[in-house]
């Protein structure tokens, strides 16, 4: 697999024109990412800073020094004529990266990191696509744009390790902040190698690389449908041609695009105008301490703590709510499963409804965590605690809701007792259950009482004298 993930720097690779998303075509763009004879490449910090954390991410090597390249080639979005990229000496080498299959993790090996820039865009004018257009437009925001190109070795082996390859990679990409990792407006882009062999074949055969897959799904069914055409051609004695195929999302089929150039079709040769990179080991040290927390730590640390897998995938597939729950449950001692109750339960349900945001959240962290501190201290009930949200949600601390509200907790036995009796009272067949010894229905009491009080009775309280009032019934 080689993916290409566009970095989320707010300047381009080589020159200080915006990166933004959507702009009027032609107005991000100035000598440098144009191609203007005379005009030099500087190159952007970040963008190797963000290089050097996928990178680590993922095992690599960072070399100490690194060479930038010319790939040449000619196409109206390329003004150059030359895409600047690295070549025999990228910034990372040696990576690797584990997925998790059915049975059990498999180690996948990236060759490579480099970085490179993008080229612009063309849009094809009276046709829906190139085929049969009139004319085409070139649009050069994108030119320059930084992008690092993963290139996986030959280590998968099916349709689904390379949907899965590619959704660790986006993941990661993610986590780290460097990519935003939408595969519909193109930030991330996947070329598969594929090819087949008899079995117990140790040589590899002849590869098609397909193009134009914009969701996991597609990566998934173009290697289905590239891996059944090969057979094909060769069960019936033809033989694959080294090419580039399309991929078409609403055929699930593959098609041929060109015939495959080689590496030295592109005359690679050393850029002239850029100095070799080089990495100090006091940058990279300080690279490596700032490296956010990784999806596969963040996993481990959720299942030692006990959360159930169905949280914990839907904490990982969304960095802003994990990072409100991690806030909440910083510093404090609280019961992980009750917080993420709140944060993918009412907290979710309200983000939904436009509501509550986690990146800018009303409800801070601290008041979340008081909550449900409140509620595990018994101080007042779970059916309190979700009626006093939407006062939480005004910015009010549930301190100040409580104070303010005279929210008041009905705790001591002489106000409960009646309560409860009435309770047993008014249900005679559960208390005949009670005494033939199915003590559980002891909480369907605890229930009644909740109810009959509107929720402030203190739940610990209820329940021990619940048990008491219904031994001596
Ligand atoms: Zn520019
Ligand atoms: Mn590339």
């Amino acid at each position: 697999m080689e993916v290409h993930a566009q970095l989320k720097t707010k300047t381009k690779l080589f020159c200080g024109c915006s990166t933004q998303f959507g702009a009027a075509p032609n107005t991000n763009i100035c000598p440098v990412c144009t191609g203007q004879p005379g005009a030099l490449p500087v190159l952007n910090q970040v963008a190797v800073e963000f290089a050097i954390r996928m990178g680590l991410a993922l095992n690599c090597t960072i070399n100490v020094q690194s060479i930038f390249a010319r790939k040449n080639y000619f196409y109206p979005d390329l003004p150059k004529g030359y895409q600047i990229s690295q070549f025999d000496k990228p910034l990372c080498e040696n990576g690797r990266i584990d997925i998790a299959l059915a049975s059990g993790t498999k180690r996948i090996g990236v060759t490579r990191i480099h970085l490179e820039e993008d080229a612009g865009k063309l849009l094809h004018q009276g046709a829906a696509s190139i085929k049969g257009a009139t004319h085409s437009l070139v649009d050069l925001n994108r030119a320059c744009t930084p992008l690092i190109e993963i290139v996986s070795q030959p280590d998968i082996r099916s349709a689904e390790e390379a949907r899965l390859y590619v959704e660790k990679i986006r993941s990661i990409l993610v986590f780290l902040g460097i990519c935003d990792g939408n595969m519909e407006e193109g930030s991330l882009r996947c070329d598969a190698n594929i090819s087949i062999r008899p079995l117990g074949s140790s040589q590899f055969g002849t590869r098609t690389e397909v193009k134009n897959m914009n969701s996991f799904r597609a990566v998934e069914q173009a290697a289905i449908s590239e891996i059944a055409r090969q057979k094909e051609v060769l069960l019936s004695g033809g033989a694959i041609v080294l090419e580039t195929r399309n991929y078409d999302d609403e055929s699930g089929q593959t098609t041929s695009m060109r015939s495959k150039e080689e590496a030295h079709d592109y005359r690679y040769f050393p850029e002239p105008d850029l100095l070799p990179l080089g990495v100090d080991a006091p940058w990279l040290a300080q690279i490596k301490s700032s490296q956010p927390k990784l999806p596969d730590q963040i996993r481990h640390e959720l299942q030692v703590a006990q959360l159930p897998e169905s949280d914990i995938v839907q904490l990982l597939n969304d960095p802003q709510r994990l990072h409100y729950f991690e806030a909440v449950c910083a510093g404090r001692t609280l019961p992980v499963k009750k917080v993420a109750n709140w944060v993918l339960g009412d907290l979710s349900a309200l983000a939904n409804e436009g509501k509550f945001s986690f990146t800018q959240p009303s409800v801070s962290p601290a008041h979340m965590a008081d909550l449900v501190a409140l509620v595990e201290a018994g101080t007042f009930s779970g059916k309190l605690a979700k009626e006093i949200l939407p006062d939480l949600l005004q910015g009010k601390s549930p301190h100040e809701v409580i104070a303010l509200k005279g929210v008041k907790q009905i705790g001591n036995d002489a106000d409960l007792i009646p309560f409860i009796e009435q309770a047993i009272q008014s249900n005679p067949g559960p208390l005949e259950q009670y005494k033939n010894g199915k003590t559980s229905v002891a909480g369907f009491f605890v229930g009644q009482v909740m109810k009959a009080t509107q929720g402030q009775a203190k739940p610990d309280v209820v329940n021990r004298l619940v048990r008491e009032v219904l031994d001596r019934s």
